[in-house]
């Protein structure tokens, strides 16, 4: 079940946490997997090496997906290079958690740049290699804080939410290729991202997660990894929870 061997996957962010772990992931389930990353030579290099230590195929390609140009270049590249590409798991992401009285416009512009635009940019470019092989998996990383808001993200949630507005889009523009676009919306995941949230705050979260520990990043890639695989060829559209029971319904 859930075999990817031949495939060739792109990993935005896949350098650290959640994106690490879905590229391990999907590598060892056959793929070959292309880490995007754009400071993080030495941990792109680490996940690569783990994933050729397991005997998988990886290679690691600095592109900025905020540059929308470089990414689109980046990732028709990739696809040349290796002649095929089945999947990209637009993962990157910044947070920066700010009260919105304090909020300024160049953290809006990068968080938006980095997150909206970035995913929009590298779907944007996997889907024409797609629409030529009529079939392909994109998913999207969005967020449980995208669906209930939270008080200190109103910048970053905006950015999640709006991505579940863009998978449903490419859900319903690319669905008669055969090209099929899902979001993952993860709950509290322990990365580099949520350690700098404070203990109080972690306390108070924990508490409103029904199985009462937050999540590993493998947990997040084994749902992304389903939904790349060809078993998952009927899903569409649809936004993938993976929180601890946080958030219901
Ligand atoms: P992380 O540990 O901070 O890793 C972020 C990754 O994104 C790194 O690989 C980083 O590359 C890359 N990146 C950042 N800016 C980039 C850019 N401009 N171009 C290309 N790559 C860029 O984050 P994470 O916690 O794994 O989160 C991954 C995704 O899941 C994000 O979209 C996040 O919003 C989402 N998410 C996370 C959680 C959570 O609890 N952790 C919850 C919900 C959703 P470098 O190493 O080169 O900096």
């Amino acid at each position: 079940m859930f075999r990817l061997d031949g495939k060739v996957a792109i990993v935005t962010g896949g350098s650290r946490g959640i994106g690490r772990s879905c590229a391990e992931a999907l590598a060892g389930q056959g793929a070959t997997v292309v880490i995007n990353y754009v400071r993080g030579a030495d941990e792109a290099q680490k996940t690569v090496a783990a994933i050729e230590a397991k005997g998988g195929r990886a290679e690691a390609v600095a592109f900025d997906v905020s540059d929308m140009t470089a990414t689109e270049a980046a990732v028709a590249d990739i696809a040349k290079r290796h002649g095929r590409l089945d999947a990209l798991v637009a993962n990157a992401g910044i947070a920066h958690d700010n009260l919105v009285l304090r909020v300024k416009e160049e953290e809006l512009d990068r968080l938006f740049a980095v997150n909206v635009k970035g995913s929009i940019a590298a779907a944007k470019a996997s889907i024409k290699v797609m629409m030529r092989a009529k079939t392909g998996r994109i998913v999207m990383l969005s967020s449980i804080v995208g669906e209930m808001g939270n008080a200190g993200q109103t910048a970053y949630a905006a950015t999640k939410a709006a991505l579940l507005g863009v998978t449903k889009s490419l859900a319903r523009e690319y669905a008669s290729r055969n090209i099929t676009v899902n979001a993952v919306a993860p709950g509290f995941i322990d990365t580099d991202m949520t350690t700098q949230i404070a203990g109080d705050m972690k306390d108070a979260m924990l508490k409103s997660i029904p199985l009462g520990r937050t999540g590993r990043a493998e947990e997040v890639a084994a749902c992304v990894a389903f939904l790349c695989s060809d078993e998952a060829s009927y899903v569409t559209g649809e936004v993938l929870r993976v929180n601890g029971g946080m958030l219901m319904g």
